[in-house]
């Protein structure tokens, strides 16, 4: 009688600790959930950076999209891109590469030098600019901020009569337009 009180006190016991092991493991499994989500949430805060092996990139890329957005390439002047580039209304400029926005039809502006041109990108924390040497002189290139590809270069001080007397000159090939939705009430007057 006595013997089966003491395995009684026991098991009890042994089911006790495993409880509380129990317990202890969901405590931990919950406050890692919810570690994870703070993470997320700083992630979506700062600009997630989009990067890519060079087989990866040209997977995605056609030819003369990965020579300008990945080996700093420069698209030819007036071509049939910057046609279809001044023909473009109210809208907005993605990045080729990883798809954020970089320009709007807001900052456009006709600078007739025959490749896009921009005032200031739409979205400032997705463009980045450095110094390069590639033609013997200094000139400030533009990146995008989320997969650093090569966008074009940024000229000051040219006397456009624009907001900032910025010419961000980008090549069109690298950006992606979609243009404004339509107003929903059907009232939206077309910017041509
Ligand atoms: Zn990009």
């Amino acid at each position: 009688m006595a013997q089966s009180k003491v395995n009684t006190i026991c098991w009890v016991k042994r089911l006790g600790v495993i409880l509380i092991l129990i317990f202890c493991l969901l405590l931990g499994l919950t406050a890692e959930e919810s570690s994870n989500e703070v993470e997320t949430v700083n992630e979506n805060k700062e600009t997630k950076k989009v990067m890519k092996t060079e087989e990866e990139w040209k997977a995605q890329l056609t030819s003369e999209e990965f020579r300008i957005l990945r080996k700093a390439g420069t698209e030819r002047p007036n071509g049939k891109i910057y046609q279809e580039f001044k023909e473009h209304g109210a809208g907005v400029y993605f990045c080729i590469g990883c798809d954020t926005e970089l320009f709007s039809s807001n900052e456009k502006f006709d600078s007739h030098c025959g490749w896009p041109s921009f005032f200031d990108p739409s979205q400032v924390k997705n463009v980045k600019t450095s110094v390069d040497y590639l033609l013997g002189y200094p000139r400030t290139e533009v990146l995008c901020a989320v997969c650093d590809g090569h966008l074009g270069h940024v000229f000051t001080g040219e006397g456009f009569d624009t907001p900032t007397d910025k010419r961000y000159c980008i090549n069109g090939t690298v950006l992606r337009f979609r243009p404004k939705a339509e107003d929903v009430d059907g009232n939206g007057s077309s910017s041509n």
